[in-house]
């Protein structure tokens, strides 16, 4: 009973995380409902959001592509931050975990995946050659292990702990406080920050 136009627009926000047919109908209507021009202002935004936006090229965070062409994030650009603390996350959802707890005053690396022998991604699909650079170019002293306390996210942090560790560079890995099998990306600012703040050193010598 809805115009094919309104139809194909409800299928289309349908596709996002988290929003069912209801919500999506629920959205539809009022993109045509509402005069502020929203729907012009979001379709204008949408039209250009794949040219402007970029992985940064440092650190794998989204940054806006700038006049001469480069990718580089808000925090790799910030030289406030301290650049001999790395903290390697999983995906970029949860650097901005990590960044709304405020407990992080040191620079990201984004794996993009985590080890996951059962999907496929074994060690030589993670981006560890690049990581090593950035360690080396940056002057990293201490790499903290923020991946998610879930099977994956503790092989790939037991990974990194021996691939990294080689490199003289002291490694810790979050506390715990977020429950096994969490995600960073849904758990809240104080108890990702008291991760943050309570993380042990690991052991890499055995
Ligand atoms: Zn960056």
């Amino acid at each position: 009973m809805l115009p094919d136009s309104l139809r194909r627009l409800m299928q289309l926000l349908g596709r996002f995380p988290g929003v069912g047919e209801k919500t999506a109908q629920r959205y539809v209507l009022y993109l045509v409902s509402e005069q502020s021009g929203l729907a012009e202002a979001l379709g204008a935004e949408l039209a250009t959001l794949r040219d402007r936006l970029r992985t940064c090229e440092r650190c794998g965070n989204l940054a806006e592509v700038d006049t001469a062409g480069a990718a580089v994030c808000a925090v790799c650009r910030d030289s406030r931050r301290d650049a001999t603390l790395l903290c390697v996350v999983g995906k970029v959802q949860d650097l901005f975990a990590v960044e709304r707890s405020g407990a992080m005053r040191g620079r990201y690396f984004v794996l993009g995946q985590l080890l996951s022998p059962l999907d496929g991604v074994g060690p030589d699909e993670l981006p560890l050659p690049a990581l090593k650079a950035r360690i080396a170019a940056d002057g990293v002293k201490e790499v903290i292990l923020a991946t998610p306390p879930s099977v994956d996210g503790e092989a790939t942090a037991l990974l990194l702990a021996r691939e990294l560790g080689v490199l003289g560079v002291s490694i810790s890995r979050i506390a715990s406080g977020i429950p096994h099998g969490g995600d960073l990306e849904f758990s809240d600012q104080v108890t990702l920050g008291r991760a943050i703040a309570g993380r042990r050193a690991l052991d890499v010598s055995r």
